[in-house]
């Protein structure tokens, strides 16, 4: 019996998602979500935000987390609520913590049975980059003699990215309780990045690049349809002269109402404006 059976059994109950937004999104971005993929995860999804929004604690069941970190987009606003991400993950005790953006679709199920594939009693960081090679920085030091040089991948946050329970535990003495916001002021830069800093530099443990997370830094209309049900992640993002970069999906294009378009790709994708109720699967 066990020969079909895929190596670790991933259920919902194992999953930890954290959905970074703010304030000044939740009326443009959060709906999309609630009404689609929301619904197949509902009890493991939390948003991490920036102030009380009593409409949307309702709609989401309870599931809105005010971080109280800063409401502006900068780098040390970010790190904060990935900081607070990070904490509430450690605090579930479940096996995997999964971040996404607020402009993300999940695929949920497809979702699932990627983790099927790794045991999260071992350490995995699992994601893609955006970039073509391992980023490089140098680390301040005394003289510029002394400056390392360190190069680390990162897995895009915009795309979504997972980090197993067994590596998240070794990360809490240089990350856990708001310790992953002095790592970032340490070094200066975003939230995902430094999250690959701490992962790949401090930990040495290797990022494993998962294809079929996307984020709008890719051009969506060139994700093939008939793939779909295979990506675990798509997004959206508004680009220059009104021109969308969201997923075709035949039946309609942007000139029909560009403002609900990732609305209704996202419902479309989920199966939610039809009459089969059936996820991308
Ligand atoms: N975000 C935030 N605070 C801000 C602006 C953005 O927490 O002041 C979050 C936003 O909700 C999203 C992520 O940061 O989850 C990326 O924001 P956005 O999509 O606007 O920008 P991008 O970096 O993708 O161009
Ligand atoms: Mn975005």
């Amino acid at each position: 019996a066990t020969a079909t059976m895929a190596p670790f059994s991933t259920d919902l109950v194992d999953l930890f998602i954290s959905v970074k937004t703010t304030r000044h999104y939740h009326h443009s971005r959060l709906p999309a979500i609630i009404a689609t993929w929301f619904q197949f995860a509902r009890d493991q999804t939390w948003f991490f935000t920036d102030r009380d929004d009593p409409y949307f604690q309702n709609q989401t069941n309870g599931h809105m987390i005010n971080t109280k970190c800063s409401s502006s987009h900068n780098r040390r606003a970010l790190c904060c609520k990935m900081s607070v991400e990070f904490d509430r993950f450690l605090a579930s005790g479940r096996k995997w913590f999964c971040h996404f953006d607020d402009d993300n679709y999940v695929n949920v199920p497809r979702l699932l049975k990627l983790l099927d594939n790794y045991n999260p009693r071992e350490d995995w960081y699992l994601g893609r980059p955006s970039i073509p090679a391992p980023l490089e920085i140098v680390r301040q030091g005394p003289e510029p003699s002394k400056r390392p040089k360190v190069k680390f991948w990162f897995a895009t946050g915009g795309a979504g990215f997972c980090i197993s329970r067994a590596l998240a535990l070794k990360m809490i003495p240089v990350a856990g309780g708001g310790k992953f916001i002095t790592v970032g002021d340490r070094i200066r830069l975003p939230d995902d990045v430094t999250m690959g800093y701490i992962i790949e530099h401090l930990l040495k443990k290797q990022l494993t690049v998962v294809e079929q997370f996307h984020s709008h830094l890719e051009p969506m209309k060139f994700l093939n349809r008939d793939t779909f049900h295979e990506q675990v992640s798509f997004s959206y993002s508004k680009g220059s002269r009104d021109e969308w970069n969201v997923v075709k999906i035949d039946g309609f294009d942007e000139k029909d109402d560009p403002k609900s378009l990732s609305s209704l790709s996202y419902r479309h994708l989920s199966g939610a404006n039809t009459h089969n109720q059936e996820h991308v699967r």
